[in-house]
């Protein structure tokens, strides 16, 4: 049922990274909730297998004296839900967080296997990619540190070389200081759903009623989640209208690379995103301090 051939558990991060570049086919384990459904419904044979969950130092949420808001990959659900620094700094992750599967898949999934599992309807991709975050990867060879932007590759696919782990997601203060953001997820159900689109947006406000900056992040849009840059540029310097929202909803379709599937058709999906970009981008900017838009 589970085709598994080798576990172990590793203590230290310098354990684990020691452990993968001795044996390359190890594959890492976290909350398992995404690994063990592909390895019982036979995706993945003759499984060897790393537990990280003894490493303390992956589970941190902090915020150093520079403003980074640094954030273990073992961080779950839950506790993103629940930490201070989050649901004050960068509410719209706690928005993602709390949308994602139950209370019980919430409490065990980690933040880091959502990432590292290259889905692309995972609730707390769009956010991070409109938060601008950076990935912190170690191996027995280094450190590399990587937009997250750079690091999807493909469906399933990410930019995890053989022998590493992540250990950070970091979100320097620049890209969430000032800003106001909402997090939408469409979905058919209300709960225990995965996304039909994922809608994530940030922004900044000047004099209260000029975008200064927007930010959007979305998940189901195409193959990975994406950004939509065009929309993006045109929103910066424009004063806030119901035209202008709906114009950026507009834009932002042509980032998109949706396609049908049996959740949604594409042209479905393609409404959805001019529908639901304006919506969040108007909760954003009444969190940014700007007013409700008649
Ligand atoms: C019932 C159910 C409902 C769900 N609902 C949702 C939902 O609503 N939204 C959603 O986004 N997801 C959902 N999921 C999917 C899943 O729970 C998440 O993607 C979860 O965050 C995965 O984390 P994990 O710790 O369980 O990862 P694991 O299954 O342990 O690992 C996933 C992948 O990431 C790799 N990995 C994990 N940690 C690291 C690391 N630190 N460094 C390198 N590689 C790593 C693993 O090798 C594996 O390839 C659901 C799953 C189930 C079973």
């Amino acid at each position: 049922m589970y085709d598994i051939q080798d576990y172990q558990e590793a203590l230290t991060l310098s354990e684990a990274a020691e452990t993968l570049a001795r044996n390359p086919r190890m594959r890492i384990i976290a909350g398992g909730t995404d690994l063990l459904i592909k390895l019982h419904g036979g995706q993945i044979e003759a499984a060897e297998l790393l537990s990280i969950r003894k490493i303390e130092a992956l589970s941190h949420i902090e915020k150093m004296p520079d403003g980074a808001i640094g954030i273990g990959p073992l961080a779950t659900f839950t506790q993103i839900t629940q930490d201070p620094v989050i649901k004050t700094d960068i509410p719209i992750l706690a928005e993602a967080a709390v949308s994602m599967g139950g209370p019980q898949i919430r409490n065990i999934a980690t933040i880091g296997g959502n990432v590292c599992n290259g889905a692309t309807s995972a609730d707390s991709a769009s956010s991070l990619l409109a938060l601008e975050a950076e990935l912190t990867l170690i191996s027995s060879r280094g450190t590399r540190v990587l937009p997250i932007s750079e690091f999807y590759l493909g469906p399933g696919k990410v930019d995890l070389r053989a022998g590493e782990l992540l250990t950070e997601i970091r979100i320097l203060p620049q890209h969430y200081v000032g800003f106001g953001g909402h997090y939408i997820k469409f979905a058919m159900r209300k709960a225990m759903d995965i996304a039909t689109l994922g809608v994530a947006v940030l922004c900044k406000l000047e004099t209260g009623n000029i975008l200064a900056e927007v930010k959007i992040g979305l998940g189901v849009a195409g193959p990975t989640p994406l950004r939509c840059l065009e929309a993006e540029a045109y929103a910066a310097g424009k004063v806030i209208s119901m035209d202008v929202l709906n114009e950026v909803g507009r834009l932002a379709i042509r980032s998109a690379k949706a396609r049908t599937s049996w959740r949604a058709s594409k042209e479905y999906r393609e409404h959805l995103i001019q529908e639901l970009v304006p919506r969040a981008l108007r909760e954003a900017i009444v969190q940014a301090g700007g007013g409700e838009i008649a």
